[in-house]
Formats: structure tokens, C-alpha cells, sequence
């Protein structure tokens, strides 16, 4: 049995730098409850609506 804060935010950002270039960072938005990355701050998802590097890292579930 582990005791867990119950926390209120259903959402972590998790900055993941990009491969592609040194210094830019993914904000990567996760959602808690599925464990699924649902948004990015890069171009790749605001932009062109693809998952992107790093969304597929925190984990993505192509299913549209
Ligand atoms: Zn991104």
C-alpha cells in the first residue's frame, strides 16, 4: 500500500530538448491520468498537429 498526494493538476509539462536543436525544449503537456502526452509547445503539434520527438518520448497514442 503507498500513499500518494492527491493532487488537483491533471496535467504535467515535461521539457524535453530537441534533437534537432541544441537549446529548444519541447513543452511537452502529459496528461496523468492516461499517461499520454496530449500537447506540445513546439510547431510540429501547434502547427502541423503531428506528434512530435518529443511527445513520442513521454509516450503518444496515435489512435486518431
Ligand atoms: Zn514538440
Amino acid at each position: 500500500m503507498t500513499n500518494y498526494d492527491q493532487k488537483s493538476e491533471k496535467y504535467e509539462t515535461i521539457s524535453i530538448e530537441s534533437k534537432i536543436r541544441e537549446g529548444v525544449f519541447h513543452k511537452v503537456v502529459k496528461d496523468l491520468e492516461t499517461g499520454k502526452a496530449v500537447s506540445c509547445s513546439c510547431k510540429c503539434w501547434s502547427k502541423g498537429n503531428k506528434p512530435c520527438f518529443g511527445m513520442k518520448t513521454v509516450g503518444f497514442s496515435e489512435l486518431n
